[in-house]
């Protein structure tokens, strides 16, 4: 099955509203459930075989994300084995953590791994004008959607797929998730290669292959965002609970709208 490669080149211009960038599903060859069927079809199959059919299925309309957790550096590696021009983009929020800018150069060094930055392009200081100061502390929903989701959905607008590094044992919102599935808020079909490993076969593949890794994981961070909103946690605690700690927040928003609605 192949698809239409009918889209524009992307563009981050940030003042398109997100109905303007809706994408009428039936232009794709890919529906809701052709993608349920593929993703039938490769469970039980390895994240190299998942990478290998999206690239032959999409390529170049496909894109990796990262957050630049443990799951995005194993991507990151098996992604530059088998297609290194592959765009890995990532959400630059400004609120990230110095490590986590010096493990993008350092990837971009060891694996030569083509960083695209997306950006809200909207500054905190000009956030604080609007909504006040520090809204991640009063109103974190929105200020993910601000600095993430409206940014990803407008990034992603100019793909067919994409890959992301998402684990069923992560939350139980990530539970059901497929390794191919449709992703309902961007229209488009979604690759998660790692869905059904687990934290311990991740940490397994970085150190086999001398990976590197942000360093604040020995530090008591199992996951790592916005300095804002990340607190390290005690040894035994559920791995995500340093983020947004204090709050029912437990996703920013970019993985939701796939997971609920499938
Ligand atoms: S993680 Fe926190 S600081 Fe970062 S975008 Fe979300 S609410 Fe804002």
């Amino acid at each position: 099955m192949s698809v239409h490669q009918n889209k524009s080149p992307h563009s981050q211009t940030l003042d398109i509203s997100i109905n303007e960038m809706e994408r009428d599903v039936q232009t794709l060859e890919w529906t809701p459930d052709s993608a349920k069927q593929i993703g039938m079809e490769l469970e039980g199959s390895s994240p190299e075989t998942v990478l290998r059919w999206g690239f032959e299925n999409f390529s170049p309309s496909i894109v990796m994300a990262t957050g630049f957790g443990p799951e995005g550096i194993v991507l990151m590696h098996l992604v530059s084995e088998i297609r290194p021009e592959t765009i890995v983009f990532y959400l630059d929020t400004d609120l990230l953590f110095s490590h986590t800018y010096e493990l993008r150069d350092e990837l971009v060094k060891r694996l030569g791994i083509r960083f695209e930055r997306v950006h809200s392009g909207i500054s905190l200081p000009e956030q604080a004008l609007r909504h006040g100061d520090k809204l991640w502390d009063r109103d974190p929903d929105t200020c993910c959607h601000i600095r993430k989701v409206i940014p990803q959905r407008q990034f992603l607008a100019s793909y067919n797929a994409w890959i992301t590094g998402i684990r069923r044992d992560q939350t139980v919102f990530r539970a059901n998730t497929k390794l191919v599935e449709w992703d309902y808020a961007n229209k488009m079909v979604k690759l998660n290669p790692l869905a059904a490993w687990t934290s311990d076969q991740v940490w397994e593949h970085i150190q086999i292959n001398n990976l590197p890794y942000n360093p604040l994981h020995d530090y008591g961070y199992p996951s790592i965002g916005c300095w804002t909103c990340t607190k390290a946690v005690e040894p035994g605690q559920d791995p995500r609970s340093g983020r947004w700690a204090g709050n029912a927040k437990t996703e920013c928003g970019i993985h939701l709208p796939s997971i609920q609605k499938q």
